[in-house]
């Protein structure tokens, strides 16, 4: 009812209520003897009651004028004071009641005012929620809308209200919608709900949560629909991602071309990459659980099989189960090399584990031509160690015959022409008693080089034991045997006191210490006064002895090759020697663990240093 039909209603009951008192009381005249304004008070309150204060005004003002104009047709009265005071009287009395009775002077003004502030909640409420808000006509056309609503489709409100919300409603999505709204219409649900998509005004599509209510007369038919539309795009946006990424990772499980597998603690096996089909050749639907698997695969292991799975399920972290040999649905065997580390929980609580393998069985065949191979190189070994101790005795039986067949002619040959020097001097000239020399130099060259070779050779073979050994003590006593010391007038020896003790072998470092000692004083210019100085360097894990002398000095380029066999920088005429000196000190260096080198010395000449061991066990050459 609008406003104008009740105004009209109200002001008409109270017509209605002040015409039917008029009407009795000249129908009745013995009710205005009794009380010449009753009949008119109930029309009043009649008014009052239906129409509320001013319709009870109203009718208190038509009545006391057709009150007057009753009484003025009347006859005249004897108290003509009586009529204004009665008129007086009721009209005072009708405006109490109708500002007294009426809803507005009961208290009901702060009904209206609730009803109005209630009214402008809903209003705010409606317009400024946070999900859009619609009310649909049944036709489908949007009859209200909110702001959120208009923000979601991108159309505003006059604009969405000349359209349907099957005109922004995704073609795809509409049966669905309109068979649910047609349950609506049925009574079939009181509700729905749905994900769809509009239509944005920009084009687009626009993912949203729709819940639909349909509002009834209070005759039970349709009115409208209430529609609440919240936007998801976001969460369906994370959706296709979560999705897309489940299905990047499923993918390169699947596809991994390495064996795979998940199972459940009850045995389930919930998925097998390729790589396991493609290796054992079984496919998922042939392997449901871990039982048929261990059946096939492991045959009358099983059993220790299905106790070592069991046990991955206790683990918290990726265990390393080493190899297995499996039995592939061909009947061949591979091994896979296997690890597994727990992987969460199924929804229903069940624990799982992902299992990898890799397939070893290549690497093991190999593996084992290898081993073989290292066997046939072992025999070889030995058989070639055997031919090498063979040879060596063979040359040790040579040196020995060196040593004792080669020697006694040449010990004849210095015997005899140094006999022929001093027993026959008279007989032989000039010229026989040279060559009488030379073949005595000869020989004694010829005995050294072979003495040196001997020992060169036996520093080879000979088991060498370490043990400290005082490099001062072995110092002091080479110079003493070369004749040295440091007041010499043909050479001098300084030696830094005192020098530490050493890892070494005492005959060896003997042989080291005489052959540099000795050649520092051999290699000066001629005229000038040899001069060694000798000191040591502790380092982290040796001791550097330095031998440094004012010879001749040896060039960057010959630094190498000095210390192999024969190599000498001068004629034997110039400094004797046979070139096998520093071959000697080199390996018996090495042999006791320890290094040797040559620099130029800063002052003059070069300096030699040898490195000790502290405390090593020495490497055998
Ligand atoms: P040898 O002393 O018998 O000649 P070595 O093996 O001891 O043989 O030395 C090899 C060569 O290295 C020597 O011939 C010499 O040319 C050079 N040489 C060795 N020590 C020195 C040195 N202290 N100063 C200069 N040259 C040296």
């Amino acid at each position: 009812m609008n406003k104008l039909q009740s105004v009209l209603s109200r002001y008409g009951v109270a017509t209605a209520a002040v015409a039917i008192a008029l009407l009795i009381e000249i129908a009745q005249p013995w009710t205005q003897a009794q009380s010449p304004f009753l009949l008119f008070l109930v029309a009043v309150l009649v008014s009052v009651w239906y129409g509320g204060r001013n319709a009870g005004l109203w009718a208190t003002g038509l009545a006391a004028v057709l009150k007057t104009v009753l009484l003025s047709l009347a006859e005249p009265v004897d108290n003509w004071l009586s009529v204004p005071v009665g008129l007086g009287l009721f009209l005072i009395i009708g405006g109490l009641v109708s500002v007294i009775a009426s809803p507005q002077g009961r208290g009901l003004s702060s009904v209206e005012a609730d009803l109005k502030e209630s009214d402008e909640r809903f209003r705010v409420t409606f317009e400024q929620a946070a999900v859009g808000l619609a009310h649909v006509g049944l036709d489908g056309s949007w009859l209200r809308v909110n702001r959120r609503l208009c923000d979601i489709v991108g159309y505003s409100a006059a604009e969405l209200q000349q359209r349907t919300f099957q005109d922004i409603t995704f073609a795809d999505d509409l049966a669905t919608d309109l068979t649910y709204l047609q349950q609506l219409l049925d009574g079939q649900r009181s509700t729905y709900a749905m994900e769809k998509r509009y239509v944005h005004e920009a084009g687009h599509l626009v993912w949203i949560n729709l819940t639909v209510s349909l509002v009834r007369d209070r005759r039970g038919q349709p009115k409208y629909f209430i529609s609440v539309i919240e936007d998801i795009r976001d969460r369906k946006q994370a959706q296709a991602e979560l999705i897309e990424s489940e299905a990047r990772f499923r993918r390169a499980f699947v596809g991994a071309p390495f064996p795979i597998i998940i199972y459940a603690e009850d045995g389930e096996v919930l998925q097998i990459s390729h790589g396991w089909t493609d290796l054992s050749g079984y496919a998922l639907a042939e392997i449901p659980t871990i039982d048929d698997w261990t059946e096939k695969a492991y045959g009358s292991r099983k059993g220790l099989v299905r106790e070592h799975i069991r046990q991955l399920f206790e683990a918290d972290q990726a265990v390393d189960e080493g190899e297995f040999v499996i039995q592939t649905r061909d009947g061949s065997t591979r091994t896979w090399q296997f690890s597994s580390a727990p992987l969460g929980q199924l929804g229903d609580g069940r624990k799982l584990v992902i299992s990898m393998a890799s397939d070893v069985t290549a690497l093991k065949r190999a593996g084992l031509k290898m081993q073989r191979f290292n066997e046939v190189l072992e025999q070889r070994v030995t058989e070639r160690t055997a031919l090498f101790k063979t040879a060596n005795q063979e040359l040790q039986a040579f040196s020995y015959s060196v040593s004792h067949d080669l020697r006694a002619p040449l010990r004849a040959m210095q015997g005899f022409s140094q006999a022929l020097l001093e027993d026959y001097a008279a007989q032989l000239d000039d010229l026989g008693q040279d060559y009488a020399k030379r073949i005595f130099k000869a020989a004694a060259q010829m005995d050294q080089l072979i003495s040196d070779l001997l020992a060169y050779g036996r520093l080879g073979r000979a088991q060498v034991k370490l043990q400290p050994l005082n490099l001062e003590a072995l110092v002091q006593e080479v110079i003493q045997s070369l004749g040295l010391s440091a007041h010499s007038s043909q050479a001098q020896v300084e030696m830094q006191s005192p020098l530490p003790t050493v890892q070494g072998n005492y005959r060896i470092a003997y042989q080291v210490m005489t052959n540099l000692i000795d050649n520092g004083v051999k290699f000066v210019s001629p005229g000038v006064q040899p001069k060694l100085q000798i000191w040591a360097e502790e380092k982290p894990d040796c001791v550097r002895l330095w031998i440094a002398d004012n010879g001749i000095g040896i060039l960057p380029e010959h630094r190498q090759r000095i210390f192999d066999v024969f190599e000498r920088l001068h004629g034997v005429e110039a400094y004797p020697g046979t070139g096998i000196g520093l071959a000697i000190v080199r390996r018996g260096v090495r042999r006791m663990g320890g290094n040797v080198g040559v620099e130029l010395n800063p002052e003059q000449g070069s300096r030699f240093w040898v490195e000790f061991p502290r405390s090593t066990i020495a490497k055998i050459e």
